[in-house]
């Protein structure tokens, strides 16, 4: 891509949208992955291929040269969203309105994908390279917590392979760079009663969901704005038939915990809970844990660097921000390598119908990408 300009960066952008790609769709996923893997062949880079497991898409991994030698940058996206398919032709169509381009994914985070793989294009079309050598990382189920790209992920990051990570997640309170994110804890919550005819013999029944319907208010009380500690229960399951007390019930916990500590304390309260009701079994298990990232000396020089180049641009950043989300910089930033987040495009509604990028940053937002690409350095590498 020679020249940066609204239409094509939008094009680009709407290119990843149109294919629809929820985590649990396989199939969807990889088909993002190879529209990535064109782009990335299109530009020279190397190719290598993880295939995924249980139902997950396969993890693309594009190697682009840099000028120089030595670690480099591990540029990191996810592939998957959360809307399933069909979500693109209702209720969330794409279209722009405005400056508004709305899509499902188009913020989180299609479009910083787009501008991330525009600006190597860029590089590549006007005969330039990275300063260091770029890893572009496509992942296939961050939406999940990436329960399988975890470990290759933090194999990229771990022991120097890589000085520098640059995550293309959206921007947030439109035009923030993510300089830390909170962890994020999930639990699962079971409950097993004694089932009975719900008509003749009720009395002999222990209903598992009477016992979760407790419990979820118990949780969910334990949330502390003040600390920003949450505790959502996000999904319940429970139940086979209505005439029946039922046997099972089952909760998803998602906990934002800002620090380890935090963690820690929600998860001795969770692990205490005993059910009310002694002859309903209450079992809590932990599921995937992000643990947090704080900002580190090497990242408040990666922002300000950021900043100053966002500057030079003409379209400043609004500021640093710890994200309440997480993200798989969380896994990189917690190794201790130097992890810039929020990099992708500015918008709002992730995760909802109402999502949108605001077609105004798509260039901009571009050039930060490339100038960062030129201009960083081993300098910014060093771990404190
Ligand atoms: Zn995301």
């Amino acid at each position: 891509m020679r020249d940066l300009t609204p239409e094509a960066l939008l094009a680009a952008v709407n290119a990843w949208v149109a294919i629809e790609s929820p985590t649990q769709d396989a199939e969807g996923v990889n088909r993002v992955s190879e529209h990535a893997e064109s782009l990335l062949r299109a530009i020279g880079a190397s190719i290598e291929r993880i295939p995924g497991e249980n139902s997950i898409g396969d993890i693309l991994i594009g190697r682009v040269p840099g000028a120089a030698n030595g670690p480099g940058i591990l540029l990191l996206g996810h592939m998957d969203t959360v809307h399933p398919v069909g979500t693109l032709a209702e209720p969330l169509p794409m279209r722009v309105e405005g400056d508004r381009a709305y899509g499902p994914g188009i913020y989180d985070m299609k479009g910083g994908n787009a501008i991330a793989f525009s600006a190597l294009a860029h590089l590549h079309a006007t005969g330039k390279r990275p300063h260091l050598p770029v890893t572009v990382m496509m992942i296939p189920d961050e939406e999940i917590g990436s329960p399988f790209s975890r470990p290759y992920i933090e194999a990229e990051a771990e022991a120097k392979k890589h000085a520098i990570v640059l995550v293309v997640e959206p921007s947030g309170d439109f035009g923030r760079i993510t300089i830390a994110r909170h962890g994020i804890a999930r639990y699962h919550l079971k409950t097993t009663g004694i089932p009975a005819h719900a008509g003749a013999y009720h009395s002999k029944g222990r209903s598992a969901i009477r016992e979760m319907a407790r419990q979820i208010l118990t949780i969910e009380d334990m949330t502390d704005y003040a600390r920003n500690v949450t505790l959502n229960v996000g999904i319940v399951h429970g139940g086979t038939h209505e005439n029946m007390v039922p046997l099972h019930a089952e909760a998803i916990i998602y906990c934002l915990v800002p620090l380890p500590e935090h963690e820690a304390e929600v998860r001795a309260k969770l692990l205490a809970l005993k059910s009310h009701d002694p002859d309903v079994k209450l079992e809590v298990t932990p599921g995937l844990y992000r643990p947090s990232f704080v900002k580190s000396p090497a990242i408040q020089r990666l922002y300000d660097h950021a900043a100053k180049l966002a500057e030079e641009i003409g379209y400043p950043v609004k500021g640093e921000r710890v994200a309440g989300g997480g993200s798989d910089g969380n896994f990189t930033g917690a190794l201790g390598v130097p992890t810039l987040d929020g990099l992708g495009v500015l918008g709002d509604g992730p995760h909802t119908h109402q999502e949108y990028l605001l077609v105004s940053c798509l260039v901009p937002r571009t050039k930060l990408l490339v100038r960062l690409f030129e201009t960083l350095d081993a300098s910014f590498g060093a771990k404190s």
